[in-house]
């Protein structure tokens, strides 16, 4: 059994992870704050003017940028912790390695040793919603979300079109709180009626897996729609979970069954 799996270390690792949690966090701030962002971009629909029918062209085509960032920012920021570019000077240096430290902690060893595979649901009955707070985009993603974000929004807005800047930002924004909001629906309490209905289970599948420490670092990157996974050949086919399963069933058979049968 893998050593995350470990009920005995997994309990002793959340009890320790929670004292952690700030005595001033709330955790429906901490809920409104991130999904705000989506609230305050859609003003930006105001500022649209004659909008043609080319520029709305822009939507499609930062639906699949953003996937395809999600993947990449997951794979290669969540999952490795990467260091500035030495030529930097020291102090945007050691800026951005404080950035890409917080990224990588607060989700490789924080978020996935917190929630492994078949026990992936917040304790609502024992810490309240405190659970939240390893599980919604922490201040540092936040940051490193709005500096990719913006000059990409504000570098089509003057190369192309102002209503094209204002579409970027606007979709930009939309897809990060569809992001949070998938993956809280992912790490629900038990019983909970959002993550009962047939579309969340089937998305969730493909990130439970990803969330098998085994897994973990080299399929299912996307948490909302999988299709740079499937671009990218890192989504996980019906074969290679059986595959999976075969090779570490005789571990821990609950656990691996669980795999075929999410309802088991
Ligand atoms: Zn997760
Ligand atoms: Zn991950």
């Amino acid at each position: 059994m893998h050593p995350w799996r470990n009920p005995t270390n997994l309990e002793a690792f959340r009890a320790e992870q929670l004292t952690k949690v700030p005595s001033w966090y709330v955790p429906l701030m901490h809920l409104g704050g991130t999904t705000s962002i989506g609230i305050i971009a859609l003003l930006g629909i105001y500022w649209l003017e004659n909008t043609q029918l080319w520029e709305y062209l822009a939507i499609p085509f930062l639906f699949i940028f953003a996937n395809l960032f999600e993947w990449w920012a997951h794979k290669f920021l969540l999952h490795k912790e990467q260091k500035a570019p030495t030529w930097l000077p020291k102090i945007i240096q050691r800026t951005i390695n404080k950035l890409f430290h917080a990224l990588f902690h607060n989700h490789t060893p924080s978020h996935h040793r917190m929630f492994v595979y078949g026990d992936m649901a917040i304790n609502k009955e024992k810490n309240g919603w405190n659970g939240l707070y390893f599980v919604l985009i922490p201040l540092e993603g936040i940051i490193g979300v709005v500096l990719t974000a913006l000059p990409l929004a504000f570098g089509l807005g003057f190369l192309i079109s102002t209503n094209v800047g204002l579409l970027t930002g606007i979709t930009q924004s939309i897809y990060v709180v569809s992001y949070e909001l998938l993956h809280l629906c992912y790490h629900l309490p038990v019983n909970h009626p959002i993550g009962k209905l047939k579309i969340i289970k089937k998305l969730k599948r493909h990130h439970e897996l990803h969330h098998a420490p085994e897994l973990m670092q080299t399929h299912n990157f996307n948490v909302t729609i999988p299709a740079a996974d499937e671009l990218k050949k890192t989504n996980l086919s019906e074969s290679e979970i059986l595959a999976f399963i075969k090779k570490y069933q005789d571990e821990d058979n609950a656990y691996y069954n669980h795999i075929i049968d999410p309802d088991a």
